[in-house]
């Protein structure tokens, strides 16, 4: 793999001082990535979706096979690093491969914070929690599903809906048909 691109950049959704961004990668990584997933450990590896989720140093990275989307990066320069880290570890890894097991775990949930910031935030209590935050725990940890949350289905948060439909279903999280065609954050 010689190149990943940035073909967008945003405002990040969960954090207004930073940014998110879409880049392209050159080749198709899919067959890297339960690699990376095993050199990793405590990352969020989706096989049927071929998604890998990394948290890095607060920062929320998702690969697919030919993308890369990212949320809460400082701005472009932190974005340009965390895609030369990201270059140089799927080529080595990809070079190494023989010689390792491929891992097709999951391993880790999203973070509590990592929904919760994609949450309406309004503390309403129609899902039955006592707040936006009780309810991304239960989210988190599976015990409810997003649907539970009609606010979040309102044309305000249309946005922060798809971001988090995304990460959830990337993440390997129950998301409802009708949204597994969203493209959005990528
Ligand atoms: S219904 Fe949604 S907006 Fe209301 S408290 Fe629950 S998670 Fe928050």
């Amino acid at each position: 793999m010689q190149e990943i691109k940035i073909v967008g950049i945003l405002p990040c959704l969960a954090d207004p001082e930073k940014i998110r961004f879409h880049a392209v990668i050159d080749t198709d990584i899919s067959e890297v990535l339960p690699y990376l997933n095993r050199a990793l450990k405590a990352a969020i590896y989706n096989h049927q979706a071929h998604t890998l989720t990394i948290v890095k140093e607060g920062r929320l990275i998702t690969l697919y096979p030919r993308q890369v989307t990212a949320g809460k990066i400082q701005d472009e320069k932190d974005a340009r690093q965390i895609l030369d880290w990201l270059k140089n570890f799927i080529n080595e890894t990809y070079q190494k491969r023989e010689t390792m097991e491929p891992d097709y775990q999951r391993h880790q949930r999203l973070g509590v914070l990592e929904i919760y910031k994609l949450l309406p935030g309004i503390n309403c209590r129609e899902c039955g929690q006592a707040s936006c935050l009780s309810f991304a725990v239960k989210l988190c940890q599976e015990e409810v599903e997003i649907t539970k949350c009609k606010r979040i289905f309102l044309a305000d948060y249309t946005e922060k809906r798809k971001m988090l439909f995304t990460l959830l279903k990337d993440s390997g999280y129950l998301v409802p048909q009708a949204f597994h065609q969203t493209d959005e954050g990528k």
